[in-house]
């Protein structure tokens, strides 16, 4: 009955590891978040919270474009270089976004 243990080690692999740091690296690249998150995934209980806080806790950033660091989505003026964003530049990062999330 080796066989049948391996089968489930794969599982548990797959189930605490694999799969909660595959979509966890994904959901940080559609929101623009440091993928750095997913360390906390080496925990096999704390993979898939990572993975819930990346995806339902974490406000989606975009980078600014004069110093480029990351900042929120929907800010007018960066809070590192006082850089203000018109609405149309706001409305395109936020379109883009909506398209990474597809
Ligand atoms: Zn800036």
């Amino acid at each position: 009955m080796v066989i049948f243990k391996i089968l489930i080690f794969v599982a548990l692999i797959i189930a605490f590891w694999f799969i909660p740091i595959k979509y966890g690296i994904k959901w940080a690249k559609i929101k623009n978040i440091s993928n750095l998150w997913m360390l906390f995934g080496i925990h096999p209980f704390m993979g898939w919270i990572a993975y819930l806080v990346i995806k339902h806790g974490v406000e989606p950033r975009k980078t600014c474009t004069q110093c480029q660091e990351g900042i929120k989505l929907k800010a007018k003026i960066c809070r590192y270089c006082r850089n203000e964003m018109s609405q149309e530049e706001i409305n395109q990062t936020i379109n883009e976004f909506e398209e990474r999330k597809k």
